[in-house]
């Protein structure tokens, strides 16, 4: 990069940061987007979830694919990497929470969130495309009965999903920006949403938000972690920041130092969290003693049910193709993968439930020696895909964790005498039992969760919640970092409550109303 001044520097291009590229490009500023991950097209996705190297992020390993999972004592995380983030990895699921996220947690009394961010959500629809699924197979159909069994099939729906449903696998002009866009390629219902879309379908970042970013002068620069941001003179950024990156894939990292009026963070939870605990030891230490508190798990649960006798295909449609709201705090839906990806089955074991590791080891063998001819017909499925789905729970009763830098600079969990998120939530048991008995299946899950007890989520939230001053948030309503000048955070960090529903729209939401808030370009 020959110029290395800008206006605002965003680290990462998930949701929150490509709503910042192009919303601050459009108001004249000179935009740099900083991510980790790789530069991904279409035809680069991995085929099947078997190609670790592009289906998941792990560096030492030398893979660089879109999904990482990361491991904590009280909570495993999976979350996206590339150009676009977590977009590149995500089911496409954009619901709208419930009335009780807006009034809940540490934001509820900020404003009155729901009114005041309804243009924002109309926005983030009408930019990431969604619309309702229009096509049901026989996981939703799956669905919809469990749905009757428990009498809520009235709230049972399609969801509204961010996929370009033209005639399948036909490419068009730019269908959404009138002509501004990128050509795009009907969906053909491949169920490979979660592996990457290989067929141009599937409206990423890449896509909308930071397509039309580079439209308005945005730069984005792949491959390159951001490693320190501090200020360039006054103590409170007033004179601007210096912001240091080094390579994310290359053996030898090589370090360059940027500069920039103002900073975006948006690295996601786990990004930007680990980020902000590390600066406030030394780069930025007016920072609240907040960060890294209040991270929410959406309340979640992911439990696979595999069907034995393999008569339905599971594989077909988008990820997740309906929604049910089971209760008055609860959703569920059920995931797919595409035909062939069946690489999560070398680490799932028996879901049971317990009140320790060596009862819920002793059920596992139980299970085992009581069943041999299910494990044995489970065993013998022969795309796991076609057969299996992965029903996600979530709920908007309220858990929390607590982030902390660890002895080697890393994230740890702890729990800071609040509710914390569990992985055996009776309601989500329950369903998935009578799921079970509904399709003739077998319930497995993550080996994490039944041997040591540790929930999984799609979902992590908060981490750098807002509040109204230094004691109760780390930013303010409006998204600015208390204690600097010109420093925001847009992504999951922000979000102040358990919105119980996918995240991705509110996210995209809340970052549009921050980057509305800032002035054009004197
Ligand atoms: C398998 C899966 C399915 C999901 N399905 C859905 C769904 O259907 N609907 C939904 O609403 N949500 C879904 N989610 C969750 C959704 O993807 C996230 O909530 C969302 O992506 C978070 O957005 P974000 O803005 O916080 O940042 P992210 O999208 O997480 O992006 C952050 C980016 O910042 C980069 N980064 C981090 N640190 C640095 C650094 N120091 N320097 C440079 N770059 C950095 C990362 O590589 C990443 O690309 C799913 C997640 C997963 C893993
Ligand atoms: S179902 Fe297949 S074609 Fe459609 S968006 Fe998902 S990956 Fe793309």
């Amino acid at each position: 990069m020959e110029n290395t001044q800008f206006d605002y520097v965003i680290i990462g291009s998930g949701f929150g940061g490509s709503v910042s590229a192009l919303r601050l490009a459009e108001k004249g500023y000179k935009v740099l987007v900083v991510e980790k991950g790789k530069w991904y097209r279409a035809g680069d996705f991995a085929r099947t979830n078997w190609q670790f190297a592009k289906w998941l992020w792990l560096p030492a390993f030398r893979w660089f694919g879109i999904m990482k999972i990361t491991i904590f004592r009280h909570v495993g995380v999976i979350s996206g990497t590339g150009v676009g983030g977590g977009s590149l990895v995500y089911a496409n699921t954009l619901p709208m929470p419930k009335p009780a996220f807006f009034q809940s947690g540490s934001w509820a009394k900020l404003a009155d969130w729901q009114q005041e961010l309804q243009p924002f959500y109309q926005k983030a629809v009408a930019m990431l495309g969604a619309t309702k699924n229009p096509r049901l197979f026989d996981g939703e159909q799956a669905l919809q009965n469990l749905a009757r069994e428990i009498g809520q099939e009235h709230a049972f729906d399609a969801t509204r999903v961010a996929v370009y449903f033209g005639e399948p696998d036909q490419t068009v002009d730019d269908p959404f920006f009138g002509g501004k866009g990128p050509e795009r390629t009907g969906c053909n219902f491949c169920g490979a949403c979660m592996t990457g879309c290989r067929h141009n379908a599937k409206n990423t970042l890449d896509k909308n938000y930071l397509y039309l970013a580079q439209q308005h002068g945005a730069q984005i620069l792949a491959e390159q972690e951001v490693v320190d941001v501090r200020p360039a003179g006054a103590p409170d950024g007033a004179d601007g920041y210096e912001i240091e990156l080094r390579s994310a894939t290359r053996f030898f990292k090589k370090r360059q130092v940027l500069r920039a009026r103002g900073v975006i963070f948006s690295g996601g939870v786990l990004g930007t969290v680990k980020l902000l605990l590390k600066l406030r030891r030394r780069s930025l230490p007016r920072l609240s003693d907040m960060v890294g508190r209040e991270v929410r798990t959406n309340n979640e649960s992911l439990i696979a049910v595999t069907q034995l006798d393999q008569s339905a295909d599971w594989s077909k449609g988008i990820a997740i193709g309906a929604i049910v709201q089971t209760d008055e705090h609860s959703h569920l839906e059920l995931c797919r993968y595409g035909a062939g990806s069946g690489a999560w089955r070398l680490t799932f074991l028996p879901f049971v439930e317990g009140r320790n590791m060596l009862v819920r080891m002793l059920k596992m063998a139980g299970d085992v020696l009581l069943h041999p001819v299910t494990y044995w017909r489970y065993f013998r499925v022969k795309d796991w895909a076609k057969s299996s789905t992965v029903m996600l729970f979530m709920q908007t009763l309220d858990s929390t964790v607590t982030f902390q830098r660890s002895f080697w600079g890393g994230l740890r969990t702890q729990i800071v005498g609040a509710e914390k998120p569990t992985a055996f939530i009776p309601r989500a048991i329950e369903l998935a039992r009578r799921f079970e008995k509904l399709v003739g299946g077998k319930a497995m899950a993550f080996g994490l969760t039944p041997l040591a007890g540790i929930p999984g989520t799609a979902h992590i939230l908060g981490g750098a919640v807002m509040g109204d001053s230094p004691e109760t948030g780390v930013i303010d309503r409006d998204n600015h970092v208390f204690g600097y000048q010109n420093m925001l955070v847009c992504d999951g960090a922000m979000i102040s409550a358990n919105p119980g529903v996918n995240p991705a729209l509110s996210i995209t939401a809340i970052a549009e109303r921050a980057m509305h808030n800032i002035p054009p370009k004197a």
